[in-house]
């Protein structure tokens, strides 16, 4: 099995409130960190898997119906915290990130797409085909917003599809290892939005990137499940439980991994802090 480097890292963050990410709780507003990893690849090089909040938000969500999603969601990002000027700290060049996997079509997720011109991106079909022709309201419901898409995506994108797949983990379900070494499995963790994919990657510390999966270390740790509210923007809550049921058997079967939901700030802090 292949080892890669991994680190993690974050491109602004978007307030919320505690209550609605745990039900039950304050209603004290929490910092989302719009957390992106960074994987060096022996052989395939640096390899994103997400790539969090750009400035180019507040410019796509200027006019209506995309200023309702700035409304409802406050994002604070700086010119620096962006993933492709964090990386030429770094002494990586743009071009040089030569994958990019796509958890799925967020905001958060995809706003650095356009920053990495010779990237390949890697998704689920699922995830793609519920966004790729949504449009103005349609787009919104699904909290994707087709601007921050680079033009050709569909000519530098591998769909994933999970059909005829065999190698399982178990209590996971099936996962694809993309480059067949062993260093980068993706699993399915449907339900917060279609065709929502994680990764498991084999770096020094095994390291599971579940996305929004769980939105904080509380959710699947002890199965603290977020307000009934937030059913109105999951794709599906059956498939949200599911999933989170799964992560969760999951970090009770292989407690040495580190499993990073994408927005948990104890996460986020831990590992900065651990470094
Ligand atoms: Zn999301």
């Amino acid at each position: 099995m292949t080892k890669v480097k991994f680190k993690l890292e974050s491109a602004g963050y978007c307030e919320a409130k505690q209550s609605y990410v745990l039900k039950g709780t304050s209603g004290k507003t929490i910092k989302f960190y719009a957390t992106y990893g960074h994987i060096e690849h022996p052989i395939y090089g640096h390899i994103l898997f997400d790539s969090g909040y750009t400035r180019r938000f507040y410019e796509v969500t200027k006019k209506l119906p995309f200023k309702l999603y700035a409304k409802l969601t406050k994002v604070f990002v700086t010119e620096k915290e962006e993933a492709i000027n964090m990386l030429k700290k770094k002494g990586i060049d743009s071009h040089e990130i030569k994958y990019i996997i796509i958890s799925h079509f967020h905001a958060d997720h995809i706003g650095g797409l356009k920053d990495f011109p010779n990237a390949k991106f890697i998704c689920s079909e699922d995830a793609y085909n519920d966004i790729r022709n949504k449009k103005g309201v349609l787009a919104l419901k699904k909290g994707f917003i087709p601007a921050l898409m680079p033009k050709d995506f569909q000519a530098r994108t591998q769909l994933l599809c999970f059909k005829n797949k065999t190698k399982k983990i178990e209590g996971l379900g099936k996962v694809i290892d993309i480059f067949e070494d062993g260093s980068i499995l993706i699993c399915q963790l449907d339900g917060h939005a279609k065709g929502q994919i994680g990764a498991i990657i084999n770096a020094e510390k095994k390291i599971f990137l579940i996305s929004d999966a769980a939105w904080l270390k509380e959710n699947y740790a002890n199965l603290h499940l977020p307000s009934h509210s937030v059913r109105l923007f999951f794709d599906s809550w059956r498939d949200f439980k599911n999933s989170l049921n799964r992560v969760h058997k999951y970090s009770k079967a292989y407690p040495e991994t580190v499993i990073i939901p994408c927005h948990c700030e104890q996460t986020y802090l831990k590992l900065k802090n651990t470094e």
